[in-house]
């Protein structure tokens, strides 16, 4: 049997740990605040901005929030994105993706401030990561090494095996692993033997969204198996992308869906935006 890695437990933690760094920087005159954008009516989207903006409040962090229509025009997004820049008490700047069809998201990213990107998706801080001279951290992968780092798990020296290459988590998680030392195979859909090369991971992430897609014969005993995936299952159920029940029992950890790396991107959120308002006012770590 597995030990379950309890993403809330760990999230509670780091957002305590904010409430209280957030606590002390008011004290000293820093209130750190996050702007929060969205566009249109994407139920989804909807619960992750009202989940980040009850976040913000529980930690103490002051939180805006701009609702624009769906037929808001990408000049007007980028117009708004750029009065944000210049908003003093506004330390971080999070547009709500997906965006409406025929909005730029690359645009929009590209215009924000790269010292207020809490969410880390700017070219300027993409780079940074690659280079290992960051400011922030994108927030789910660093939530997962957060996760990992909870368990005293060692990355140094591990395979690490990676499933998806997207911008937002399959990338950056491959090279924070890197950063940790792991030695780190991607995996993506055109990828050969891909049981094998899963079998062969110690540190096993899959950011794949395909529900269950992880079975138990791509897993060796013992590894740690994080589950990225936020997906639906046949019953509409919300599930990842490990077939849990089946996986479980063979991984030495594993993370839940839900309760596991979804809370997490929130803390780090937070913890982001604490870290941005330190760099805007000049304040080191
Ligand atoms: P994405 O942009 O759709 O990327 C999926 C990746 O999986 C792609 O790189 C794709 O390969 C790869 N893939 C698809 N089918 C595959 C297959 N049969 N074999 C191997 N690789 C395959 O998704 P994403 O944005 O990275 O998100 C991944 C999952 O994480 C989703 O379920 C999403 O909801 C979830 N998510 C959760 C959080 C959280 O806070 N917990 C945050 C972000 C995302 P190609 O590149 O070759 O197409």
């Amino acid at each position: 049997m597995a030990k379950l890695i309890d993403g809330k437990a760990v999230s509670a933690s780091v957002r305590a740990q904010v409430a209280q760094e957030v606590q002390e920087l008011k004290a000293k005159g820093l209130h750190p605040g996050l702007a929060v954008v969205i566009v249109g009516d994407d139920p989804a989207s909807r619960t992750y901005v009202n989940n980040k903006k009850k976040a913000c409040a529980e930690t103490g962090i002051y939180s805006e929030e701009y609702a624009l229509p769906a037929a808001t025009t990408q000049e007007e997004l980028l117009s708004l994105v750029r009065s944000l820049n210049q908003k003093p008490e506004i330390h971080g700047i999070l547009v709500q993706s997906p965006l409406p069809e025929g909005l730029d998201e690359e645009a929009v990213i590209e215009e924000i401030n790269p010292q207020k990107d809490v969410d880390a998706f700017h070219p300027q801080n993409v780079g940074r990561i690659m280079i290992g001279n960051f400011h922030f951290l994108p927030c789910t992968p660093a939530g997962v090494i957060e996760l990992i780092r909870s368990q005293g798990i060692e990355i140094a020296g591990k395979r690490c095996v990676v499933i998806g290459r997207s911008n937002i988590v399959g990338k950056p998680m491959a090279m924070l692993l890197l950063h940790n030392h792991g030695t780190v195979t991607i995996c993506h859909s055109k990828t050969r033997d891909l049981a094998e090369i899963c079998r062969e991971a110690d540190i096993l992430v899959a950011a794949v969204g395909r529900p269950k897609f992880v079975t138990e014969n791509m897993v060796k005993p013992g590894a740690v198996v994080i589950d990225v995936g936020m997906d639906r299952d046949e019953n509409g159920k919300l599930c990842g992308d490990v077939d849990f029940v089946h996986v479980e029992p063979k991984a030495g950890y594993i993370t839940p869906v839900p309760g596991g790396v979804g809370p997490m991107t929130i803390a780090m959120l937070l913890r982001n935006t604490v870290t941005a308002a330190k760099l805007q006012a000049g304040w080191k770590d």
